[in-house]
């Protein structure tokens, strides 16, 4: 009975490693694959897979990024840029 319970537990624990692994995996894959241009002084940048994941985000107008630009300093909604073409 013990070990039933242990095994519950760690069914639990390897589910849950499982969907932190896939939402890193989702959210490195998107931060690998998006980047951002400031909509102050257009500067195009990229963000961290941390700064990807805790930035707020909306879909309007192709989608953006409340983000501070790492050049004029300022906070924008940044326009998402997606980096599956090559860059032009
Ligand atoms: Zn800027």
């Amino acid at each position: 009975m013990g070990l039933l319970g242990m095994d519950s537990t760690w069914g639990l624990a390897i589910w849950l490693a499982l969907i932190i692994v896939g939402i890193y995996l989702l959210v490195r894959w998107h931060a690998g694959s998006f980047g951002y241009r400031c909509r102050k002084c257009g500067c195009e940048f990229h963000l961290s897979v941390l700064k990807d994941f805790i930035t707020p985000h909306g879909l309007g107008n192709g989608g953006w990024k409340f983000l501070k630009c790492p050049k004029c300093r300022r906070w924008s909604r940044a326009t998402v840029l997606q980096r599956t073409k090559e860059d032009s």
